[in-house]
């Protein structure tokens, strides 16, 4: 490999946050390796330059169904190991939570491998729940049933188990007890040997040992029931001579727990809660630990919101040997351990790569070199003077007084003391002083924070062909970071710094923070962009979350979406699925496109009577009107309007 090479995997960080997926071959194209198989590895950029063939343009969502069983077999291989080491008596299940990305194809490839394990599902509502019940599962696995339910949801999950699922309703309301147990009663009687579902409780936790654990409350959770609560509800299942339902207690903390001191804690408590209530003889075999392992996007392996502080193994070894010491000491059975993680097992799947559109500059670089006359104004000729003579020794004074005069120039600007042209000359001249003072500031060891900012001011924007509310909501809404690399030119040192800018028409669809191993930074290293070349990024790890909550922003709509399979000659482009048209945009905002069609046409039609249009322009302009409907939201790369 050569050492460009060497170098841009580390200025991008690969190794650090990619898991092992993900790399440069020879060609300096980013790659993606089948997971415990280094030799298959897919080029993207030829995955794209074939997408590009078949008339499919960026942004496109690449889907990796191999990198997902990769992640389901770590999680089972570390669980599995943990098990073993410390002689744990149970099992470990999952259950995929479906909010974290119902996309028929992740759900379908996520059950073809996990159903080798038993894997199951977790549904957060109606909708969930309905397309779960109708999808092939393994016979051991589980459907776990979280969130508010009304009597249809619980209904639904009798619905499940008449159909042979083993469905577990988490009771996070009393009344979907009393709801559950009414349906008991109309099934049993209809149906005496229909299979029920179980019954579950999702606990309130409150870790940290702040020991409020018996006041009413436990407000800040939105989630899950009191000790009180829990106690009722044994009480109405023993009453109706149901207890043997409840098999399951669950609990949940939260989604990217970066810390595993809090999630030993949270272990601990629950272990503790699920030794109580078996010690009251109620047989629950399940202890759902919920969701929540973290990814590490930035690569840093901290506690920081965007890394974790610890990875698979740790988090299985941590997580059986808690429960397990707490269960050994209160002389109850191991539970089986039911995992409901998403973001980890389907993050790294999902790949969106665009082009960079074009780049929006402070002030044009193609300006010609400026003259000065005589009549020029005193602060526009000082201006040029600071131009003329900046070096690497006056740098610093001569950019606090360019600072002063621009100060000068727009105060006389207002006053209607210069002309238009004066001023459009002074803004270039200062840009310019700028541009110069920050490549001297650059080249000192130490550069001061000012000369930080200004790199900041100076960096280049690119206009990337995306909308980060459609494709990284999370960036956008929760300053989550996501690791971003070119697909191509990665044996070429990349020489710009530059944030990006998308094209919705909002200063928040920008992206100006990035991963680092230190802190964050403002700026991405770059390529510079060439004329004619299209140059494209790929916003990585974006498989968890980010499609369900992209919204219309705009009325930018869904990506085109292409499902990859690395095999030994590479990749095998699987499936392509056309992203939204403009028609299917506007229908989210209740549009109608035929509707919108006629009334154009109408329009048009009487400009032609009227003789405001030639027939000829009228009906082209009505024909590309029509033909509009069906095109895609983003833009057209430059390079292929020219074709
Ligand atoms: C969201 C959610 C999950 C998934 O959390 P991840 O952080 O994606 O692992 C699991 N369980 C419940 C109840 C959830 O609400």
């Amino acid at each position: 490999m050569s050492s460009i090479i060497e170098q841009t995997v580390e200025t991008y960080g690969i190794e650090n946050w990619g898991a092992g997926y993900f790399g440069v071959n020879r060609k300096g194209n980013l790659i993606v390796k089948a997971p415990e198989n280094d030799g298959l590895t897919a080029d993207v950029k030829e995955i794209i330059d074939d997408l590009q063939k078949r008339g499919i343009g960026t942004p496109i969502l690449l889907r990796f169904p191999q990198l997902l069983f990769g992640q389901i077999r770590k999680l089972q291989t570390a669980f599995k190991k943990a098990i073993r080491e410390f002689d744990y008596e149970g099992g470990h299940l999952c259950v995929y939570p479906m909010k974290v990305n119902q996309n028929r194809a992740v759900i379908e490839e996520y059950l073809k491998e996990g159903s080798r394990y038993n894997f199951g599902l977790e549904a957060g509502s109606k909708a969930e729940l309905y397309a779960a019940i109708a999808l092939e599962q393994s016979k051991d696995s589980l459907l776990v049933l979280n969130g508010f339910k009304d009597r249809d949801f619980v209904k639904l999950a009798f619905a499940g188990a008449g159909a042979g699922k083993n469905v577990v309703i988490v009771i996070e309301k009393m009344s979907e007890l009393a709801h559950t147990l009414s349906l008991v009663e109309e099934f049993t009687s209809e149906s005496p040997e229909a299979k029920l579902p179980m019954i579950g409780v999702r606990v309130k936790l409150y870790s940290k040992g702040s020991g409020k654990w018996e006041k009413s409350g436990g407000e800040a959770a939105k989630f899950g029931l009191t000790t009180t609560e829990i106690l009722d509800v044994i009480r109405q299942l023993q009453e109706a001579g149901r207890v043997d339902m409840l098999k399951l207690l669950h609990f949940h903390i939260g989604s990217q727990l970066t810390d595993i001191k809090r999630i030993k804690n949270a272990m601990k408590e629950a272990a503790r809660t699920y030794s109580k209530i078996r010690q009251m003889g109620i047989p629950i075999e399940f202890l759902d630990v919920g969701g929540g392992m973290a990814v590490d996007y930035d690569g840093s392996r901290t506690s920081f919101e965007s890394s974790a502080n610890y990875n698979a193994q740790e988090f299985a070894n941590d997580v059986i040997y808690v429960i397990k010491t707490v269960c050994d000491d209160e002389n109850v059975p191991h539970p089986t351990i039911i995992q409901e993680s998403g973001r980890y097992l389907s993050a790294y799947h999902a790949i969106l790569v665009t082009n960079v559109q074009d780049e929006i500059e402070a002030v044009a670089e193609d300006i010609s070199p400026m003259e000065i006359d005589e009549d020029d104004p005193q602060v526009v000729k000082e201006l040029h003077d600071l131009r003329e003579t900046i070096n690497s020794k006056n740098y610093r004074e001569y950019y606090h007084d360019a600072l002063e005069h621009r100060d000068e120039l727009f105060t006389m600007f207002n006053l209607g003391l210069i002309t238009l042209e004066d001023k459009g000359k002074g803004e270039v001249l200062f840009w310019d002083i700028c541009e110069k003072a920050d490549a001297f500031a650059q080249q000192k060891k130490y550069v001061s924070e000012e000369f930080d900012d200004l790199r900041r001011l100076m960096c280049a924007k690119y206009l990337a062909n995306f909308s980060v509310f459609r494709s990284m909501p999370d960036n956008w809404a929760l300053e989550q970071l996501f690791p971003i690399i070119p697909i191509h030119k990665l044996n070429k040192k990349p020489t710009e710094y530059a944030t990006l800018c998308d094209i919705t028409c909002d200063s928040d669809g920008i992206v100006d923070k990035f991963i680092d191993l230190h802190d964050v930074k403002t700026v991405l290293e770059l390529h510079k962009l060439a004329a004619n070349e299209p140059y494209y990024l790929a916003m990585m790890l974006v498989g968890a979350y980010q499609e369900v909550m992209g919204n219309n922003h705009n009325l930018f709509g869904v990506p085109h979406e292409a499902h990859i399979f690395i095999g030994e000659d590479g990749h095998i482009i699987r499936k392509v699925i056309s992203g939204g048209t403009l028609s299917d945009a506007l229908e989210t905002a209740r549009f109608d496109a035929v509707q919108l069609r006629d009334t154009y046409r109408k329009t048009v039609m009487k400009r032609i009577d009227t003789g405001d249009l030639s027939t000829k322009t009228g009906s082209q302009l009505i024909e590309f009107y029509e033909d509009q409907a069906e095109s895609y939201t983003y833009l057209t790369m430059h390079s292929n309007e020219e074709k």
